[in-house]
């Protein structure tokens, strides 16, 4: 029988989860025997993907940094990655708020409705404004600071610290590439053969992943909110899932003009890591598989994919800003508040920041809204209007922005000679040659 491709099976894992969810919440007690006896299931499957994470951000960076050879080379490609990454932010935040201009999403929500909301969901946005007052209260240079870390095994053991493991793995890499060849020799090896390991630990997860996301979406259905809070978002839940719609054509129309890579086989390449990122709602978790597509399915070369995915997973949230601008001027709709160009391009440079500022995890992009807001002179209050619809509208802003990682690496490494042919790698394919 011929094998069912990784994201059929994904698929169908998420299919039946969704099914599965249903009947479960169809009758009493179901909630809580998946909440029992499933969902830890996903849990596991999350954890362990971000346990290869730091691992896997150490292991192939250093090994792909070192390769580079001549430091010049690795500069310009930061450069270069930087200012596509932002460039592609600033079309995402305009392709947002060029839609909730154009449909007004705010308008379809009465007076008695904002109120109902803002009083119900009030105590669940506080967290929310906690956590964006932790990050508003420090200095200009902060985020600078932050990137240099005291202590590498303190950083390491934080997920949330990629970009310091980022920069210890960059920093060591030219370290080693300053080394005379014969001295640098065995602690390359070490790192290329540290690398293949954890390239087939993340060949084992994956395949747990059909499974791993059948739980994860049996849970959210069951522990999902009533269906009558999303008919009330309908407009503002379209306006966002269609602008992610328009980016995940754009990053399609790219990589055909750039690569000659056509859309199907592109987006074929990357199917399994979009579904994790749909199902798991992070781009850190879906880190390890984005990296492994994008190399070996999609033919990246791992001196590009080491550097610029985990970057991007950091940094390169175009679902998040888009969703940002949208959300952010829908409330101010709600709120019956007209706002001016010089506001709306304000929230382009806000909303791009913030964006960066995000964590790759769960509801990350809802934290930084509270600063576009607050920029913006929108009333926070509003964040209770959106709350409802935040979770899917969360996992669908992450499949972009692991697709926007996949298709700048892809144009980095056209422009850098590093695009070849994929070379697909089955889980147990060293196994069998032995
Ligand atoms: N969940 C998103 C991510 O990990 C961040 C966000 O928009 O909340 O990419």
């Amino acid at each position: 029988m011929k094998k069912l491709a990784l994201h059929w099976k994904i698929l169908l894992g998420m299919v039946l989860g969704v099914a599965f969810g249903f009947l479960m919440v169809s009758f009493s007690g179901g909630k809580e025997i998946v909440q029992d006896w499933v969902k830890p299931f996903g849990t596991i499957f999350i954890n362990a993907l971000k346990l290869i994470a730091v691992p896997l951000i150490l292991g192939s960076l250093i090994s792909g940094v070192s390769d580079l050879k001549d430091i010049s080379k690795l500069s310009k490609m930061g450069g270069k990655t930087i200012s596509i990454y932002l460039l592609t932010t600033v079309v995402a935040v305009s392709i947002g708020l060029l839609l909730v201009n154009v449909v007004v999403p705010g308008d379809s929500i009465t007076e008695a409705t904002r109120t109902e909301m803002v009083s119900n969901y009030s105590e669940n946005t506080q967290k929310y404004k906690d956590e964006a007052a932790a990050q508003k209260n420090s200095g200009p240079l902060q985020a600078l600071v932050d990137l240099v870390p005291d202590n590498i095994i303190g950083a390491a053991g934080e997920n949330r610290n990629m970009l310091q493991v980022i920069f210890f793995a960059v920093f060591f890499g030219v370290g080693l590439i300053l080394l005379p060849e014969d001295r640098a020799k065995p602690v390359k090896d070490f790192f290329n053969s540290f690398n293949e390991v954890i390239l087939k630990m993340i060949d084992l997860i994956m395949l747990a992943a059909p499974y791993g996301v059948f739980a994860l979406l049996a849970a959210l259905i069951v522990e999902s909110p009533s269906a009558d809070l999303f008919k009330a978002l309908g407009w503002y839940a379209l306006t966002v899932v269609f602008g992610l719609f328009i980016m995940i054509v754009f990053y399609t129309v790219l990589v055909l003009i750039f690569t000659g890579k056509k859309p199907k086989e592109f987006l074929q390449g990357i199917s399994p890591a979009q579904l994790l990122a749909f199902s798991t709602s992070s781009s850190a978790a879906t880190l390890p598989v984005t990296m492994e597509r994008v190399h070996e399915h999609l033919g990246v070369d791992e001196e590009v994919s080491s550097f610029v995915l985990p970057i991007g997973a950091t940094i390169n949230m175009d679902g998040t800003s888009l969703y940002q601008a949208v959300a952010a001027v829908f409330i101010a709709q709600a709120f019956g508040m007209d706002l001016s160009l010089g506001v709306q391009l304000g929230i382009v440079a806000t909303a791009t920041l913030a964006s960066i500022g995000s964590a790759a995890v769960p509801g990350a992009g809802m934290v930084m809204l509270v600063i576009v807001l607050a920029q913006a002179g929108i009333p926070e209050a509003g964040l209770a209007l959106i709350f409802a619809v935040d979770r899917p509208l969360d996992m669908c802003r992450t499949v972009v922005n692991v697709t926007g990682d996949a298709t700048v690496s892809m144009l980095i490494a056209k422009s850098e000679g590093k695009l070849g042919k994929p070379k697909v790698h089955d889980w147990d394919d060293d196994y069998q040659k032995s």
